[in-house]
């Protein structure tokens, strides 16, 4: 007799993104060199995006403390793995994945503060741990500090003069503890730049590298427009505006010289109404002989490249995220060490695959960002260890699934994301095949029924077992001779029953 029974959990909590409205710098300064021809396809097309396999990215974090190993506010797994969820949220749309690689601590009191300049004087505090020079010279001279085959992300407890780094030329990141934790603003900014993209207003005070307003690429009669420079000016992305520096635009107008730090707070965002995330000024593009009025939306003053309140600028465009797509193409030899396989998805960040019911300190954990789901298989001859990526000769059922996590599930459950014995997973953002099937067959619990006149009527003696001694392997031979029903319970709500009739000998 086989029982099939289910239940589901699954676990739905928007994260509360805007915990953090502290104001954002980010100390990466723009490239402006173009681009090589032919590199970039500057496509904004969605079947263009969707048709790039998945890329699999390794992340490691390091939180750095004071020299005694101290920080009042020190990086927990919790808070790496609310990162690497919110990098992938973000990136899946672009088939760009995230695996958790794991995180540890570098005691340096030097670089507990990374300022982004120093003027030079060794009685400064900032002496010694500046963002360009002390602090890269420091992880080249540490190679222990420096993951080979992850995007380091480096993490001080404080920052002076920017709240994150990222750069195209580097595979790492430098992000203040409190934004780190804060919002996923400045962490998936950050990453932005790794994958190549610059601030969309990359170029707004530059005669020769501004972007004009203007999206017509053709003239009404077929020529090129001469004025259309949106793939070749700004931040080289077509559906993104032309857009001033929306947090300094005002201190522009006002004189304040670039980087704008002499600048009152009471001028930054001057022109953005933050409530609703809507661009109110009257700039113009640097169009000679005469400047156009720029044609702002509100997607343009969300997007996450953009410079604006932090609760505003979240969003990738399509042609950003092609962008980061064809330059990971273009520079696989740069990013080949620290990718990834699809399969590594599947794997474990911790735990190990044994009778995982009642040790739940070794049980499989899974990292969060994705919409899981873990469908109930059954392999020919069972799989005491997960079947390989590859085997997909489980049979499984589509309608029976023990219970699932949405993507965007609470750190406080981070630990619940397992995997569980008789389950195949699927990750719903990557396709719809189950994968990994585990089921080594070992019951959670049962019965026995000792049927006491040895032939089946009402007379009996139940006694329940756990699973230890229903999975003992010595359980029958240890029985009595007599008539048993033996009832074991699977995690699904299998039942399987066995009639065993010992005689004496
Ligand atoms: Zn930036």
């Amino acid at each position: 007799m086989k029982k099939l029974l289910f239940f589901c959990i699954f676990i739905a909590v928007a994260m509360n993104m805007n915990s953090q409205t502290e104001d954002f710098i980010c100390a990466t300064p723009d490239n402006t060199t173009p681009d090589p021809a032919g590199a970039f396809s500057y496509s904004i097309d969605t079947t263009v995006l969707s048709n790039f396999d998945p890329v699999v990215f390794n992340v490691f974090f390091w939180g750095i403390n004071e020299d005694d190993g101290t920080s009042t506010n020190k990086l927990t797994q919790t808070m790496a793995l609310k990162a690497i969820a919110e990098l992938n949220i973000k990136y899946n749309d672009a088939n760009i994945f995230f695996k958790y690689y794991g995180y540890d601590y570098i005691d340096s009191s030097q670089f507990y503060t990374i300022y982004a300049s120093c003027d030079g004087d060794p009685n400064s505090p900032c002496f010694g741990s500046t963002l360009y020079v002390d602090f890269p010279t420091f992880i080249n001279d540490n190679p222990q500090y420096n993951s080979a085959n992850a995007i380091d992300f480096y993490i001080p407890r404080h920052t002076d003069g920017f709240a994150g780094y990222g750069s195209s030329n580097y595979l790492y990141t430098v992000i203040n503890a409190g934004s780190f934790e804060g919002s996923p603003r400045v962490t998936n900014h950050e990453m932005g730049h790794v994958f190549g993209l610059i601030h969309t207003h990359a170029g707004w005070t530059s005669s020769n590298y501004c972007e004009h307003v203007t999206r017509d690429k053709y003239l009404p009669n077929g020529d090129l427009n001469p004025d259309f420079n949106a793939d070749s000016a700004g931040d080289w992305v077509v559906d993104t505006a032309a857009v001033p520096d929306f947090r300094n635009e005002k201190c522009e107008e006002l004189g304040y010289p670039y980087p704008y730090t002499g600048c009152p707070e009471a001028y930054k965002n001057a022109y953005i109404d933050e409530g609703t995330c809507t661009y109110f000024g009257d700039g113009d593009d640097c169009l000679v002989p005469v400047a156009v009025p720029y044609d702002i939306y509100t997607e343009d003053v969300r997007n996450l490249m953009a410079y604006t309140h932090a609760t505003c600028g979240l969003d990738l465009t399509t042609g950003q995220n092609i962008r980061m797509r064809d330059r990971i193409e273009n520079s696989i030899v740069h990013y080949q060490p620290v990718m990834n396989t699809v399969p590594s998805l599947y794997e474990p960040y911790s735990g190990e695959y044994i009778n995982g019911f009642t040790i739940t300190d070794t049980q499989p954990r899974f990292q969060p960002g994705f919409d899981y789901k873990y469908l109930t298989c059954y392999p020919d001859g069972g799989y005491p260890q997960p079947s390989d990526y590859y085997d997909t000769s489980f049979s499984y059922m589509e309608y029976v699934w023990w219970y699932g996590f949405y993507k965007d599930i609470e750190p406080q459950y981070y630990n619940t994301i397992i995997h569980k014995n008789g389950y195949a997973i699927r990750i719903e953002q990557l396709e719809q095949q189950p994968r990994k099937c585990w089921n080594n067959g070992i019951a959670i619990g049962g019965t026995v029924i000792q049927f006491n006149d040895e032939v089946f009527n009402s007379n009996v003696t139940i006694t329940s077992q756990d699973s230890t001694a229903i999975n003992d392997t010595e359980l029958i031979e240890d029985l009595q001779p007599g008539l048993y029903n033996v009832i074991k319970n699977y995690q699904d709500g299998r039942t399987e029953e066995s009639v065993i009739f010992k005689e004496n000998n």
